[in-house]
């Protein structure tokens, strides 16, 4: 059994999963509109991501015998200024949802729930994956800055990127 203070905790963290799927999503849209559709796939991919994150938990709160509650994904207003803009916050966002990891797994050690600290472990190992990516792509983008055949390179790269991992 969850308690009333995991169980909301867990919501929050299902609710911003979803919200980062979206993000991704809207990333993904972005780049569509400037053509980098090697990026766009990239990104779309890891918005799926992001959902398997979501209902890995979802599962989680259900298996315990804890309550689901669905709330509003905060739309996605991230304007973005440029592809390395893009990416940039995409890191950003990544070291945000390693700091809310963190103090769930915080909070799981304050209310003794060894399982649900167990748990939120796989979700420790990913972020490691998850800003590692996403920086990557940001130091590459700094090193072509506007050079069109190396950005053309790059995108092709990440067209043929079947997961993120
Ligand atoms: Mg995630």
């Amino acid at each position: 059994m969850l308690s009333k203070t995991i169980e909301k905790a867990f919501n929050d963290q299902l609710n911003k999963e979803f919200y980062s799927s979206y993000l991704y999503l809207s990333m993904s849209a972005y780049a569509e509109s400037k053509n980098f559709s090697g990026m766009a796939h990239f990104l779309k991919l890891k918005a799926q991501e992001e959902r398997e994150h979501a209902l890995k938990i979802f599962d989680y709160i259900i298996d315990r015998r804890g309550t689901i509650l669905l709330k509003d994904i905060k739309a996605n207003i991230t304007k973005f200024k440029s592809i390395l803009d893009l990416f940039e916050k995409s890191y950003e966002h990544e070291c945000n949802v390693t700091k809310l990891i963190n103090n769930l797994i915080t909070l799981t050690g304050k209310e003794k729930d060894y399982c649900s600290k167990a748990f939120l472990h796989w979700f420790a190992i990913e972020q490691i994956e998850e800003e590692k990516t996403s920086l990557d792509i940001v130091e590459k983008l700094k090193i072509i800055k506007s050079d069109g055949p190396s950005l053309y390179m790059l995108d092709k790269d990440l067209k043929s990127s079947n997961n993120t991992k």
